[in-house]
């Protein structure tokens, strides 16, 4: 039966409502999913309310890290949604990502291009965990670019000339958050993120799985993780990173083929869980 255990939905930069991601997920015969918005819980009571028991709902978050200078995404699977340290670090990773999202339209306007906060909020909606995508949205629709895509090349992509880091968190620090809240960490969508070599420390930060089946995955990509996965004793997860229709193929959800195994094997770690987070065998 079909699993998805990366989604987006509005709460940050998905443009599905919770609901609406359930109401695919069912009509796609899934059996389980997880919602991992960007640094923020907020979708999941919908979530829940709306997948009733046919659906099965494991907690999820993808938090923003550094490693090796760069930023990476990790995923969180299965912690305590209501741990404290948890809440507390999400709240003051969105408190950034409004002030970062500041210092890129500054970095934007400095190079004449007029764009606000307002305009970006507003795409962004109240309460959202705001991102470069709402962003990216405000300059097509101002017709400063033709494309998404185009933003991230030509102004707001991790190499681009008005990029801002985001991360107020280090690789080991997200590992050990989420470990410490009873789930495991998973290294997201490493293809083209993350260099081979780093693996072994990403390990030592804590990390736990590695998400090999992943839409910007093709199969022999997809051969490549696993085969680091095992070698380096990791779980391997997957999903299709769906985030509604702000990604240039549109919607993403049931497009990636992801083994229940994965699934399955998450949760023995997860009841192997040890609320110290030390490293699990
Ligand atoms: P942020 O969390 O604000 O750093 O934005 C990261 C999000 O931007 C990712 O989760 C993707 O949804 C999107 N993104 C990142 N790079 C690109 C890109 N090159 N083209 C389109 N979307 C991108
Ligand atoms: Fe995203
Ligand atoms: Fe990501
Ligand atoms: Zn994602």
């Amino acid at each position: 039966m079909p699993i998805d255990l990366h989604l987006h939905t509005h709460h940050s930069d998905g443009t599905f409502a919770p609901e609406e991601v359930v109401r695919r997920a069912k009509s796609l015969k899934m059996t389980a999913i997880s919602i991992t918005d960007h640094d923020t819980l907020s979708a999941l009571p919908a979530a829940r309310q709306a997948a009733g028991a046919d659906l099965e709902i494991l907690t999820g978050v993808e938090l923003t890290a550094v490693s090796h200078a760069r930023e990476l995404h990790v995923l969180g699977y299965g912690f305590r949604d209501e741990d404290t340290a948890m809440q507390d670090t999400i709240r003051r990773a969105r408190e950034r990502r409004h002030g970062r999202i500041q210092l890129m339209i500054d970095q934007l306007n400095a190079r004449g291009i007029e764009v606000t906060r307002v305009e970006v909020e507003a795409i962004a909606g109240e309460g959202t965990s705001i991102g470069r995508p709402h962003l990216a949205e405000a300059l097509l629709k101002k017709q400063v670019v033709h494309s998404l895509n185009e933003a991230f090349d030509r102004y707001i992509g991790d190499q681009a000339p008005c990029f801002v880091k985001n991360a107020i968190l280090t690789t080991a620090d997200a590992a050990r958050l989420i470990r410490q809240a009873g789930g495991v960490a998973v290294l997201a969508h490493p293809y083209r993120l993350v260099e081979d070599d780093w693996i072994p420390s990403l390990v030592a930060d804590g990390i736990q799985g590695i998400e090999a089946y992943h839409s910007d995955h093709d199969p022999s990509v997809t051969r490549h993780y696993r085969e680091i996965a095992r070698e380096s004793n990791l779980l391997t997860t997957g999903g299709s990173d769906c985030h509604g229709f702000r990604k240039s193929k549109g919607p993403l959800i049931g497009t990636v083929t992801v083994p229940d195994l994965c699934l399955e094997e998450l949760k023995q770690a997860l009841k192997g869980s040890d609320p110290f987070g030390s490293k699990r065998v």
